[in-house]
């Protein structure tokens, strides 16, 4: 064990990331989450005998650093189901990646593809091999709808492919969402092996994905979690770091705040020397994403897992009866800013209700019980050549990890995960550095 206590504030999948890449190489940490459930922005809600994540979350292939996390922490394979990659919109277009190798698996599944013109097939060619050529990279400036405009998508291809892809992805309209970071996800998802472009969707919630078995893999490395213990504020004295909040009242030699950016501010702030910082992670722009749950029954089926929906206001649909999930439970997502916002929760109910009857062809039952999950401050507005912060801060030994840091990647489960595990490697850099 390594005589270096590390606190980390947050449990979300950040913090928890940071909390099992320490405890792996032996280092004690103290993780102090604010609620009594852990995972964040990716948790369970219960309610009225139905436990739903707060957000119907998909995974990719490319994953990698959350997939790995998983094996450490003993989650099994079975957890997540594989999808090839599908974008099915009732009525309007299957496209259905082959099981080849990369790049035939997309190349057949676009021969193949039904609802898509030849000229809509050249485009998707064109904005993929464009984007390959110049090495993946794009004017920094420039906005999704600027590179569609730029390699001449077709509007058939931008509202069945690249708008829903663009918003799922970056959850950011295209006109305000960032062209390079949206060309790193093609490179590593459609551009790269075929496996990294699957789709995997969680068979169980949220919170017990990794938050709980991270939870365990603390306990027996004589990590400690905190849970419903909020950190007020952060105080340094003679070298080490204090949390207002800690009931312990413990010292530590570093801290890493793992919390969603509108909530690292004040914390930033309270340490002294970081008031830049502060202003900055606060000024992040955000977006919101509405989920709503309609529970129809058994017998009630959609024709896929997941299908697109292409008439508003909700984007995509899951069948969580095909996904571990109770029959005729159905996850509709709302991603990013619109209209939608000015409906109340009975209008959104009815309006998505009807949307899927309308784009399903038939006549549904109503809903036995419904839920709409409004996460106001969703994610981070992926918008071009947006000043996203680093792991470092001013004061030494004290770090940031969170889907915010900076990264190739929007706001995702991955990119909180590799935030966590980069600043588990400088927490471990600073504890051996040599002491004047
Ligand atoms: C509805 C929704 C759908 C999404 N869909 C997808 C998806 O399909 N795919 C994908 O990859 N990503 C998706 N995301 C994004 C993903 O959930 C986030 O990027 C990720 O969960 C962020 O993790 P984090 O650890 O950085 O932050 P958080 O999850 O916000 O964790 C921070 C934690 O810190 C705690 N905390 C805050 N302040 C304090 C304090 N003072 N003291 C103690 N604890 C504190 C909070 O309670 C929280 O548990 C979605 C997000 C939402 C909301």
């Amino acid at each position: 064990m390594i005589p270096h206590q590390v606190a980390i504030i947050g449990a979300g999948y950040a913090g928890l990331a940071c909390a099992v890449e320490l405890a792996r190489r032996g280092v004690q940490v103290t993780v102090f989450e604010r609620s009594h459930t852990l995972g964040g922005r990716a948790r369970v809600e219960a309610k009225d005998g139905w436990r739903v994540d707060n957000g119907q979350h998909i995974l990719l292939g490319a994953y990698t650093e959350l997939t790995r996390l998983l094996r450490t922490t003993g989650v099994s394979p079975k957890t997540l189901t594989h999808l090839p990659l599908l974008l099915h919109t009732p009525g309007q277009l299957h496209l259905e990646a082959a099981r080849l190798p990369a790049p035939f698996h997309l190349a057949l599944g676009l021969l193949r593809a039904r609802g898509l013109s030849w000229a809509d097939r050249l485009a998707m060619l064109r904005l993929m091999r464009g984007l390959k050529k110049r090495a993946w990279r794009v004017d920094p400036a420039h906005s999704v709808a600027e590179l569609l405009r730029q390699t001449r998508q077709t509007p058939h291809l931008i509202r069945l492919v690249w708008e829903p892809l663009c918003v799922a992805a970056l959850n950011t309209p295209l006109a305000e969402a960032s062209a390079q970071v949206f060309a790193n996800v093609v490179r590593d998802s459609l551009g790269a092996a075929a496996s990294a472009s699957e789709l995997l969707i969680p068979r169980i919630n949220l919170s017990e994905l990794f938050p709980v078995p991270a939870a365990r893999f603390l306990a027996v490395r004589r990590g400690k979690l905190r849970t419903g213990t909020a950190v007020e504020a952060i105080r340094r004295e003679q070298g080490q770091f204090f949390l207002t909040g800690d009931p312990g009242r413990a010292g530590y030699q570093q801290v890493v705040i793992a919390t969603a950016p509108h909530h690292a501010g004040s914390l930033l702030a309270s340490v002294g020397d970081c008031e830049r910082l502060a202003a900055q992670v606060e000024a992040l722009p955000t977006e919101p994403i509405v989920s709503i749950y309609l529970a129809l029954g058994e017998g009630t089926h959609l024709p896929h897992a997941m299908i697109g929906l292409a008439n508003g206001p909700a984007q995509w649909a899951f069948d969580r009866g095909r996904l571990g999930g109770r029959e005729g439970l159905i996850a509709c997502v709302i991603s990013a800013h619109g209209p939608h916002e000015a409906l109340s929760r009975e209008e959104l109910l009815l309006a998505v209700h009807k949307q899927l009857e309308d784009e399903l062809g038939r006549r549904l039952p109503a809903p036995q019980w419904s839920q709409v999950i409004s996460e106001k401050r969703a994610t981070f507005a992926c918008r071009p050549g947006l000043l996203r912060p680093g792991c470092r801060t001013p004061v030494p030994g004290l770090w940031l990890a969170g889907d915010y840091v900076d990264s190739d990647y929007p706001a995702t489960l991955e990119s909180a995960v590799r935030s966590g595990v980069a600043a588990a490697q400088q927490v471990m850099r600073f504890a051996a550095r040599p002491k004047d």
